[in-house]
């Protein structure tokens, strides 16, 4: 095994004061094991119910869950008004700072006044409980109050990214039947107004079934008017009464929908429900981050309109009563320490990002994050994608400042919660592997047949019992909710789709989509081991490795690399010397047959690296569905590169 992708790599152990003091401590995983069920109805006593649930778990009809079956509650409520009504209402919900540097800061008390307004207007624009609501805004506080609006009166709240095409939103707009979208003229990307609302009204244009539009004024940006559409936000909702009475609905009603990134197929309208959702996103927020709702500053840098945003921006830290930063822009706009700046001026004890962002600063050099003061934050966390452990060290040292463990945690859009992730209180920690299944969780690495592995055989990842945040179906499409995860090992067996292996320690390391496991001579080769390899050399920050198919081998090794800022060489030398690297460090039959430098790489909107459109460009194809994309031309200045494609 390699040094920079295996498991010899060095341990670090929970800071002894943590593991004293945290909220959980080493014995939930017996607690959990013991009895899974009465382990998630006591995290469910965390919420507030207006009725209590008969049954936890129906599972009479797999793979179709029921949890909390008889039980009633408002997600909304559980959110917002039982903190104020506990006494909490000037604590602050969010701070949130423009891109610009304008800022806003909300308590519980206002964040629950601007909620009953919104719902409010909701009602008065004719939406009903079932309703399904697009939201297609900015990182402001009026996309949070939508989502929570909806939620109070049990509307289905359907984000679509803010940097989503037109297509993009007309296609989900269709397939979930929205009948009212919320939008604003526009946000701040990169220092400078970037419009929203022409891809809503070109959008509209190809669909039917919206009634309304409600637009949020942010940037003063000019924008088309459709009399009796279209409405301003401040126009119905300031005019609302600031109380609104929730009301209780089924622990099964809808939540929301969210299409999935689109990493490896067309997207899919995953559906969530409300009280298996709400327990599992609050316990695991609470559990995973250690948070401390009354000391500790949190912050999920990741745009809402991901699910990593609904979870770990909204919904937990909500339920959590926890405080939080919220930030509209990116992190080089005006400058490349922005982020180090907002974590130093709202003293961020808590801070979770993806590791696509990790490796960007790591381009950008430790000199950044070492100009300020970060020394308020004790928990890292990580999301998205593997990170690879020169990745993790780097985000371990530069910014945790040596001190602060890192929660590598694993899950989907699908699975609604963390599943797979250390713990901060109790994990020996183990760079590059997300290690173990959550407390209440059951997953397992299998072969082809089913079959349980371990010793660092590579297999799939599959979940074995269902779980309070999973998934209920696709939107609209029972049929491929069976067939996409829960058929080729029965109805009772999740398949995550992800490769992943369990070494001798019983520690789970994710190896990459199924779909892009390489098979080169026979052998089965992950792309994450390869990638992380090749950004283990000094001269790599950032790196993709895809399986192209080739005459001989099967399938031959293309990498994609970024260098860092500080790489001299970029020629003939430096490609010879990596693929030599790689050779050294996995073996030979891993040693790439081509290596390519480039500038960027395509990624979606969550960062994560769209590997099959490099496999796309790699087999010299037509490429597929590019509507997710952050940024399509991307894609011309790859294929520029290739021999094979010219
Ligand atoms: P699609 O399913 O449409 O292809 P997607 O899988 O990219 O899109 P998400 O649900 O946002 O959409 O991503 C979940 C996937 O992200 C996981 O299946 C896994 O491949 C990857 N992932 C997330 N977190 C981690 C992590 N900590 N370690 C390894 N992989 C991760
Ligand atoms: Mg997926």
């Amino acid at each position: 095994m390699s040094e920079s992708t295996g498991s010899e790599g060095r341990r670090f152990p929970a800071p002894e004061q943590l593991a004293a003091s945290a909220n959980v401590g080493p014995d939930v995983y017996a607690e959990a094991e013991a009895d899974r069920l009465a382990f998630w109805a006591t995290q469910a006593r965390r919420l507030t119910w207006a009725q209590e649930w008969d049954e936890v778990l129906d599972w009479t009809n797999p793979p179709f869950a029921k949890w909390f079956v008889g039980g009633k509650l408002n997600v909304a409520y559980n959110c917002l008004d039982r903190h104020v009504e506990a006494g909490h209402g000037d604590q602050v919900a969010y701070h949130w700072e423009g891109e610009p540097g304008d800022t806003r800061t909300l308590t519980y008390a206002q964040l629950t006044e601007d909620v009953c307004r919104a719902a409010n207007a909701l009602l008065e624009l004719g939406i009903q409980a079932g309703d399904r609501v697009a939201i297609y805004m900015p990182m402001i506080p009026e996309t949070i109050v939508a989502m929570l609006a909806c939620a109070r009166i049990g509307a289905v709240h359907m984000v679509v990214f803010g940097g989503f095409s037109a297509d993009a939103l007309a296609s989900r707009i269709t397939d979930a039947g929205a009948v009212l979208v919320i939008t604003s003229d526009g946000g701040y990307r990169r220092g400078a107004p970037s419009a929203l609302k022409p891809a809503v009204d070109d959008a509209l244009s190809r669909t039917e079934g919206v009634r309304n539009v409600l637009v949020v004024k942010r940037t003063e940006q000019d924008v088309e008017w459709t009399e009796g559409r279209d409405l301003w936000w401040h126009d119905v909702v300031d005019r609302q009464s600031p109380q609104h009475t929730p009301e209780a609905f089924d622990a099964e009603h809808p939540l929301y929908i969210m299409y999935t990134s689109g990493t490896t197929a067309k997207p899919k309208g995953i559906l969530h429900t409300s009280g298996g959702y709400l327990t599992q996103v609050a316990y695991s927020h609470w559990a995973t981050f250690d948070l401390e709702p009354d000391t500790d500053v949190y912050w999920t840098a990741a745009d809402v309109g991901w699910v990593t945003g609904h979870s770990y921006i909204v919904y937990g830290p909500l339920a959590n009563r926890a405080t939080s930063v919220m930030y509209e822009g990116t992190p080089e706009t005006p400058h490349r320490g922005r982020w180090f700046e907002l974590i130093e001026k709202y003293r961020v004890s808590i801070l979770y990002t993806a590791p696509t962002v990790i490796r960007t600063f790591m381009k950008w050099g430790e000199d950044i994050p070492a100009g300020f003061d970060l020394s308020s934050l004790r928990v890292l966390g990580s999301v998205g994608e593997p990170i690879n452990p020169e990745a993790w060290l780097w985000y371990h040292r530069n910014i945790g400042g040596e001190r602060c463990p890192i929660v590598d945690t694993w899950w989907q859009t699908e699975t609604g919660a963390h599943m797979i992730t250390p713990l901060p209180g109790v994990t020996s920690l183990k760079p590059g592997s997300a290690q173990t299944p959550f407390p209440g969780i059951a997953a397992k690495v299998v072969d082809d047949e089913g079959n349980e592995l371990g010793d660092d055989a590579t297999g799939l990842l599959v979940l074995t019992a269902p779980w309070p945040a999973m998934l209920r179906t696709i939107w609209g499409d029972d049929d491929r909710y069976v067939d996409t995860y829960w058929s080729r090992f029965g109805r009772e067996v999740y398949f995550a789709g992800d490769g992943a292996k369990k070494d001798a320690d019983g520690d789970i390391w994710l190896l990459g989509r199924v779909d892009d496991v390489m098979n080169v001579s026979g052998h089965r080769i992950s792309t994450t081991e390869v990638e992380s390899s090749l950004v283990a050399h000094p001269a790599v920050a950032e790196a993709a490795v895809v399986g192209a198919s080739d005459p001989t081998t099967g399938q031959g090794i293309v990498a994609f690399v970024i260098l860092r800022g500080s790489a001299t060489d970029s020629g003939d030398d430096l490609v010879q010397q990596l693929r030599t690297h790689v050779s050294k460090d996995i073996g030979p039959i891993a040693k790439p047959r081509q290596i390519m430098v480039v500038q960027e790489l395509p990624k979606t909107r969550s960062g994560k690296i769209m590997r099959r459109l490099l496999r796309d460009v790699a087999e010299n194809r037509e490429m597929g569905d590019v509507t997710t994309l952050t940024d399509s031309s991307v894609m011309n200045l790859i294929k520029d590169k290739l021999p094979a494609s010219s």
